[in-house]
């Protein structure tokens, strides 16, 4: 984006050679001003990766046990074991919808969710994440990573409670992988907890700068790119569908593909073969072994689509797809 690139270019000097500001105050205000917050209900962090293992930190003790659903973000049972507490996995039910009962038997003190759920994609139905939220004991982390791709968010709820903290990133639908900015939206008591278990530093003066340059003159943009992602993943879904393949349905910027006739690893190999890079599943409730891809412009799409087609042939699954 050369909105970005010229906010580099023209950071000054000492956002090199001088510490940033201890908390990214300016990025803070910029946030809250585009969710409609105040400030302090901000955190910012060195990607949100940063702000889930600070939270954790804040509201887990030693032997606490973290709730999540699985499948879900392959890096929650590490945070939580990082922190010294007890990973708590619960299935998810038919259609990839949270097992509420069962997640509020764990007694975590974290009960972490993803909506939409990466690497299935599919939405939660917020009903049940209110539930969650309201009848567990401990505090709800909704990770909202790719909620820029889908219909609904609880942004807005989360500073209106104090079990509930929502997490965002700049990594997804703003582009800015490579400058590790995150964020969370919670209620300003529990905003200042994660803030103090989370320590100073985490977002660099150049980062700083990149995201904000992206959340003032680059919102057009930003905006163009989300909509361009959502027609081009139910196009892509529709045409996998047309080739005979089950697929997860979507609310985020990539797609959960069910691989018959061959291992999801085989499928990701012969893939990668072709210069094209998928992350593959085993044992998905419901689809088995399977292949998670990123949405992008759609003629990479296209070349994806015939790459598929020809290994279907090759693994001999073309009984049932794309015959
Ligand atoms: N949550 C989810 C669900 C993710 O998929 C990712 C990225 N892999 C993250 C959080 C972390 O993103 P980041 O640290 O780049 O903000």
């Amino acid at each position: 984006d050369p909105i970005v690139r010229e906010a580099i270019a023209r950071a000054p000097s000492t956002a090199v050679s001088r510490y940033p500001g201890v908390y990214a105050t300016d990025l803070k205000c910029a946030i809250a001003e585009y969710h409609g917050v105040a400030p302090d209900n901000v955190v910012t962090g060195c990607g949100s990766d940063d702000i889930i293992d600070s939270a954790i930190r804040a509201f887990a003790d030693a032997g606490d046990a973290v709730a999540y659903p699985t499948p879900t973000f392959g890096m929650i049972p590490i945070f939580t074991r990082m922190n010294t507490c007890v990973p708590r996995p619960v299935a998810l039910r038919d259609e990839f919808q949270l097992d509420v009962e069962a997640m509020l038997r764990t007694g975590g003190s974290i009960n972490y969710v993803c909506n939409p759920n990466n690497p299935t994609g599919t939405p939660l139905n917020l009903n049940d994440i209110l539930r969650l939220e309201c009848e567990a004991a401990g505090i709800t982390l909704l990770d909202e990573a790719y909620a820029d791709y889908a219909a609904e968010n609880f942004g807005a709820r989360a500073v209106a409670t104090e079990k509930l903290i929502v997490l965002r990133t700049f990594s997804k639908a703003f582009g800015l992988a490579g400058m590790r900015v995150g964020y969370a939206l919670a209620n300003a008591t529990i905003a200042r907890e994660i803030e103090k278990s989370r320590g100073p530093y985490k977002v660099g003066g150049i980062a700083e700068s990149a995201a904000l340059a992206v959340l003032t003159t680059g919102l057009a943009r930003v905006r163009r790119s989300i909509e361009q992602t959502v027609e081009n993943r139910e196009r892509l879904a529709a045409r996998l569908a047309d080739l005979g393949f089950v697929v997860a349905p979507s609310a985020a910027n990539f797609l959960l593909i069910a691989v018959p006739g061959a291992p999801a690893a085989a499928w990701a190999a012969a893939l990668g073969r072709r210069d094209i890079g998928v992350r593959p599943f085993t044992g998905i409730p419901g689809m088995g072994d399977s292949i998670r891809v990123t949405v992008g412009p759609w003629p990479i799409m296209e070349t994806f689509l015939s790459a598929l087609r020809a290994i279907a042939a090759e693994f001999q699954a073309t009984r049932s797809v794309g015959a």
